[in-house]
């Protein structure tokens, strides 16, 4: 751990959609990896085979302290939990149990074991209904969903344990994230989604008869939900970069949105879906669905100014095209 500029670092949800792009920047950029992961929504085949990967859960701090003082884990990247903002809705507890308690309990593990870097999957729901976008870090953070409420309690977990203990962390905040390794490795794999792209891209594939559209009278150009989607790629990297910087400056930490700066509606979505697969999506009006705020988009000059990161495909259609590429290979595979 000390004097090494390349720490071994465990990567909660390793096996799901976001951490195992996560484990392969890591990977390709020198970084050992372990992986926990209880495979609830995450699967072995992600994980790369340079990766160690342990099946169990993140609040059993009696496997997490046994693996940091294994393998001598240095930094945890905690992707592990749940997503899904609707069923936030539905069953809040599960939500405060998986994002919350179990998170409380890891940074237990951490402070105990020694563990002195620690990054954090936050969200763009911790802003609730911006008042104004692009939104701000320093804007008021005032959830509308029990999913933004457990990602900032924990945020306030972290502000708080980096003050009282030895550890610095990064809390990012995504906005949409979407796509998959370009290299076609990895990418949304569970079943289930109801993350826009993934469901047009399941919908061009013929997984399902179409999308329905989730209101149509918001406060938005064309009335229909504003989003900043972020290539998960570009996603990865940010963090590999923000370790870094961790590890550079041990007094320091840091809170940052991940994002582009720029917003797509629901219907300029499934246009770029059309494009890219040069089909017509069959669109469905749907009301408005519970939790959904009008618009979210990452004002993300503070990312740019702080990390060395550049985005490297942003292109709306570029992201279309690797989740619809990943979307045929999970097909084929059947
Ligand atoms: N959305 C939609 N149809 C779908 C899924 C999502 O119209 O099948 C809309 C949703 O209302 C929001 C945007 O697409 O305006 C992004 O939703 P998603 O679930 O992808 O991410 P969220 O912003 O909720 O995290």
């Amino acid at each position: 751990m000390s004097g090494n500029d390349r720490p071994t670092v465990l990567v909660t949800g390793g096996a799901g959609y976001i951490g195992s792009h996560a484990v392969l920047a890591l990977l390709d950029a020198g970084w050992p990896v372990v992986v926990i992961d209880n495979l609830s929504t995450g699967f072995r085949w992600a994980v790369d085979a340079r990766a160690t990967l342990v099946e169990g859960d993140i609040g059993d701090q009696a496997l997490v302290g046994r693996l940091i003082a294994e393998h001598d884990i240095g930094a945890i990247m905690h992707f592990a939990g749940s997503i899904i903002v609707p069923e936030s809705v539905e069953q809040p507890l599960k939500y405060y149990e998986n994002n919350t308690v179990k998170s409380r309990a890891l940074i237990e593990s951490a402070v105990e074991g020694g563990v002195r870097h620690f990054i954090f999957s936050s969200t763009a729901a911790t802003y609730g209904v911006p008042e104004t976008v692009p939104v701000r870090e320093d804007m008021p953070t005032v959830p509308i969903n029990p999913y933004g409420w457990s990602k900032l309690m924990t945020e306030r977990m972290l502000a708080d344990a980096a003050f009282a203990y030895p550890v610095n962390y990064c809390a990012l905040r995504y906005f949409n994230v979407a796509g998959a390794d370009p290299q076609g490795r990895t990418g949304q794999s569970t079943k289930g989604a109801t993350h826009l792209i993934k469901v047009a891209v399941e919908a061009a594939t013929g997984k399902r008869a179409g999308v329905d559209i989730f209101g149509t009278d918001f406060a938005t150009p064309d009335g229909t939900g504003v989003r900043d989607y972020i290539h998960v790629g570009d996603l990865a990297a940010a963090h590999v970069e923000a370790l870094a910087l961790l590890v550079a400056r041990p007094d320091e930490s840091h809170v940052m949105n991940c994002g582009y700066g720029r917003g797509f509606s629901v219907l300029e979505v499934l246009d770029s879906v059309d494009r890219v697969t040069n089909m017509r999506i069959e669109r469905r009006l749907a009301p408005r669905r519970a939790g959904d705020p009008p618009a979210l988009v990452a004002d993300n000059n503070l990312i740019l100014a702080t990390l060395p990161w550049r985005p490297a495909r942003a292109d709306l259609d570029t992201i279309v095209a690797d989740a619809l590429a990943w979307e045929r290979r999970l097909a084929e595979r059947g």
